[in-house]
């Protein structure tokens, strides 16, 4: 049963509702689908928060690391003597040199 995915659920759900208000002698099972589907948007809801909080963890994961990269990308390393300046600076803030 766990192996069912959420939106099955929820059109099984649809579905016997459906089916069930249709043909009167089987109104019952119209509690039954309603039941399934909110099972399902249940376990959809469930789904949806655990995956984003791994989407927020590998982004947390990734950021820093691309932050550190992009920084090393944006900053201008001075030639003359390998200091990292502002990616804004025209000249080296440790030795004074012109920055290309
Ligand atoms: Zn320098």
């Amino acid at each position: 049963m766990a192996d069912i995915p959420p939106i099955l659920w929820i059109g099984i759900g649809i579905v016997v509702s459906v089916v069930a208000m249709l043909v009167p002698a089987l109104t019952i099972f119209v509690a039954v689908g309603i039941l399934f589907a909110v099972i399902g948007i249940a376990k959809m809801v469930r789904a949806s928060k655990d995956t984003g909080s791994l989407t927020n963890k590998n982004a947390y994961h990734t950021v820093s690391p691309r932050n550190e990269q992009s920084a090393g990308i944006d900053a201008k390393v001075c030639f003359v003597c390998a200091a990292k300046n502002s990616s804004l600076a025209n000249f080296c803030g440790h030795c004074g040199h012109r920055l290309k």
